[in-house]
C-alpha cells in the first residue's frame, strides 16, 4: 500500500468512524426519546410512580389531616394524604359532625312546624315525617361536603393516596403495597367508638352513633347509654321524631365535663321536652333479639338491678384513639395508657419525623381542635412558630337550645382556689329572644375578681354556639368583662345577652 493509499484509507476509516459514531449517537438519542415517551405514558397510567417522594405524607383525611394537608401545600410543600375511606373528610364529614347536624336541623324544623309555629300564629295542619326524605337531605349534605374536600385537594395540588397507610420506617409509608417516601409523616387517623364491657354493637338493634344516623324507622323506645354530647344530640333527634328516649348516665349529671349549672339547666329543659334521665346508673348487660333489646341497669355505686326494654340502644360512652394496623409497634412510636399517640408540644412523637394530631392524641375530641392542630403543625414544619391555647377551645352541644362553653368552669376555678366574679343574664329578659319565642337559658361569664380578665363563659340558649365566639375572641386577647360590656352590641340581638352578662359581672346589668 502506497503512502497516499494509506492516507486515503485512513481518511476513509475516519469518515466511516465518524458516520458510525453519529449513528450510535442517533441511536442513543432515539432511545432516550422513546424511553421518555414510554415513561411519560407509564406515569400517566400509573401516576403514583411519578410522585413517590413527598415533603409530607399525612395518614387520615379527617379535619386534622385534610386541613394540615391544605395548609402545608399553601406553604409550598409537596403533600400527599392517605385515606382508606372512599370519601374524604373523616369521621366529621362522613359519620360525625356534618350528618348529625343535618339531622338535628331537619328534626328541629319538623318539631317546630308540628308543635311550635302555632304559638307564633302560623297554623300548619297535616305535618308529616318523611324519614327517607330526611335521610336523603343528610346524604346530600354529606356528599357535597366530602366532594368539596376533593376539590380543595385538587386546587392545592394535594395528592390523595387511596388505601390504608402503614408506617414501615421513619420517612416511609406503605399504601396497600406501594411504598412512598416522605421527609415527614403525620398520623391523623382519628378515633373510633368505645364500647363498654357486656355490650356488643351490631349497628341494627344496638347501635353506635354511625348506626343511629342511619335508622330506617323511628324507634318507639330508644335507650341511650351515656349522657354526653352524642347521647344528647342524637337522643334529641330521635326524640323530636317521636321516640321515647331514656338516657342512662354513669355520673350524677349529664354533660359531666361542662359547668354544672349548664348540666342542671340542660337536664331541666330536655326533661320538659320528654327525655327521661337515669343518672348515677350503669348498664351492665344489653342483649338484642329480633324484637328488641333487654338491658340490665344497676346503680353506679352498686345495688339492686333493674331490667328495661328498648327497640334501639345507642351506645355513646365516648371514643378511643384509632391506630389499628399503622405499624406503630414496629417503628417504636409510643402511646399513652389510653392508646393515644404521645407527642411533644410540636406534635412530634418519640420518633423523629413522625408527628400526630387530632383525635389520635390527647385533648378534646373536636373537629376544630384537630383543624387548628393541623394548621399549626404545617406552619411549624415550614419553619414558622405555632401555638394553640387549649383552654380556649370552645365546646358546643347542638341540641335545642344549644349549650356552649369556653375557658374554666366554676368547679375548676373553685378547685384551683381562684378568686372570681360571676355575671349571669337570662334570655328571658332579652327582646330578640322573646321575639323568636326562644327564651330558655342564660349566659354566664366568669372573670378574675381583681383584674376582671374573663376566665370562662357558659351559655345555654338559642345560638349559644355562635354567641360563644365573641367571648372566645375576647379571651384570646386577654380581655376583661368590661371590654365586652363597653363594646357596642347591635339591638335587638341575642348578643346583647352576652353584653348584659358582662355588665352583671361588674354588678350593673341594665335590663333586669
Ligand atoms: P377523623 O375525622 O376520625 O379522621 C381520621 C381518618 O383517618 C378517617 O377518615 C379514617 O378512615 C382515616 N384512617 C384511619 N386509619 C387509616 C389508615 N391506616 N390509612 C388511611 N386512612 C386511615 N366534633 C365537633 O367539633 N363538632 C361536632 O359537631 C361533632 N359532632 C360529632 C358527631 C358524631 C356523631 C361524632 C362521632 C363525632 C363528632 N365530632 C364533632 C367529633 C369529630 O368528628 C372528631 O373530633 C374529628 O373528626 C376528629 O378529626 P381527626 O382528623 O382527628 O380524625
Ligand atoms: P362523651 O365523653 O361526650 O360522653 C360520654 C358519656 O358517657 C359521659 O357522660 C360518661 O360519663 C358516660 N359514660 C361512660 N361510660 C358509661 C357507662 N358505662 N354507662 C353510662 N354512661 C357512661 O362521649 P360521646 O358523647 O360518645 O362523644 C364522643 C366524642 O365525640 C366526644 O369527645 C365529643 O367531644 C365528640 N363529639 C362532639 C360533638 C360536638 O362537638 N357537638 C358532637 C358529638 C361528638
Amino acid at each position: 500500500m502506497t503512502k497516499r493509499q494509506e492516507t486515503m484509507s485512513g481518511h476513509l476509516r475516519t469518515e466511516v468512524c465518524i458516520s458510525a459514531k453519529s449513528a450510535w449517537l442517533q441511536y442513543w438519542i432515539d432511545l432516550i426519546k422513546w424511553r421518555d415517551i414510554a415513561l411519560h405514558f407509564l406515569f400517566k397510567v400509573f401516576p403514583m410512580n411519578a410522585t413517590s417522594s413527598y415533603d409530607l405524607i399525612i395518614i387520615g383525611a379527617g379535619p386534622g389531616g385534610y386541613v394540615c394537608a391544605i395548609r402545608a401545600a399553601q406553604l409550598g410543600m409537596k403533600v400527599a394524604c392517605v385515606e382508606k375511606r372512599s370519601t374524604l373528610g373523616g369521621t366529621c364529614l362522613n359519620v360525625g359532625c356534618i350528618p348529625s347536624k343535618a339531622l338535628l336541623s331537619a328534626s328541629e324544623k319538623y318539631h317546630e312546624a308540628k308543635d311550635e309555629l302555632g304559638k307564633m300564629g302560623i297554623k300548619i295542619s297535616g305535618v308529616k315525617l318523611d324519614l327517607e326524605g330526611m335521610m336523603g337531605h343528610k346524604k346530600a349534605v354529606v356528599d357535597s361536603n366530602t366532594k368539596g374536600i376533593e376539590f380543595l385537594f385538587k386546587k392545592n395540588k394535594v395528592e390523595w393516596l387511596k388505601g390504608s397507610g402503614k408506617i414501615i420506617a421513619a420517612g416511609q409509608v406503605d399504601v396497600d403495597g406501594t411504598v412512598y417516601q416522605a421527609k415527614n409523616i403525620v398520623i391523623a387517623t382519628g378515633s373510633d367508638v368505645a364500647v363498654p364491657p357486656g355490650i356488643m354493637v351490631d349497628e341494627k338493634r344496638i347501635v353506635s352513633s354511625t348506626g343511629a344516623l342511619e335508622l330506617s324507622e323511628v324507634p318507639k323506645k330508644m335507650v341511650v347509654i351515656g349522657g354526653g354530647v352524642i347521647g344528647l344530640e342524637l337522643g334529641a333527634v330521635w326524640g323530636r321524631l317521636g321516640s321515647e328516649v331514656t338516657v342512662v348516665e354513669y355520673m350524677n349529671r349529664i354533660l359531666p365535663t361542662m359547668d354544672s349549672e349548664l348540666s342542671k339547666e340542660m337536664q331541666k329543659i330536655l326533661t320538659k321536652q320528654g327525655m327521661v334521665f337515669k343518672l348515677s346508673t350503669k348498664v351492665s348487660k344489653a342483649e338484642a333479639d329480633k324484637k328488641g333489646v333487654t338491658l340490665e341497669l344497676e346503680p353506679a355505686a352498686g345495688g339492686d338491678k333493674e331490667i328495661i326494654k328498648a327497640d334501639i340502644v345507642l351506645v355513646a360512652v365516648g371514643r378511643k384513639a384509632y391506630t389499628d394496623a399503622l405499624g406503630l409497634e414496629a417503628v417504636g412510636v409510643e402511646r399513652d395508657e389510653r392508646g393515644r399517640i404521645k407527642t411533644d408540644v410540636h406534635f412530634q412523637s418519640n420518633v423523629a419525623g413522625i408527628y400526630a394530631i387530632g383525635d389520635v392524641i390527647a385533648g378534646p375530641m373536636l373537629a376544630h381542635k384537630a383543624e387548628d392542630e393541623g394548621v399549626v403543625l404545617a406552619e411549624i414544619l415550614a419553619g414558622q412558630s405555632g401555638h394553640i391555647d387549649y383552654n380556649l377551645i370552645p365546646g358546643v352541644v347542638y341540641t335545642w337550645p344549644e349549650v356552649a362553653s369556653v375557658g374554666q368552669t366554676e368547679e375548676q376555678l373553685k378547685q384551683a382556689g381562684v378568686d372570681y366574679k360571676s355575671g349571669k343574664f337570662p334570655f328571658m329578659a332579652n327582646g330578640r329572644a322573646r321575639a323568636m319565642n326562644a327564651t330558655e337559658g342564660f349566659v354566664k361569664i366568669l372573670a378574675d375578681a381583681k383584674t376582671d380578665r374573663v376566665l370562662g363563659c357558659h351559655i345555654i340558649g338559642p345560638e349559644a354556639g355562635t354567641l360563644i365566639a365573641e367571648v372566645t375572641a375576647v379571651m384570646e386577647f386577654g380581655g376583661s368583662s368590661e371590654d365586652i360590656a363597653r363594646t357596642c352590641h347591635a339591638h335587638p340581638t341575642l348578643e346583647e345577652v352576652v353584653k348584659e352578662a358582662a355588665l352583671a359581672v361588674l354588678g350593673r346589668p341594665l335590663h333586669i
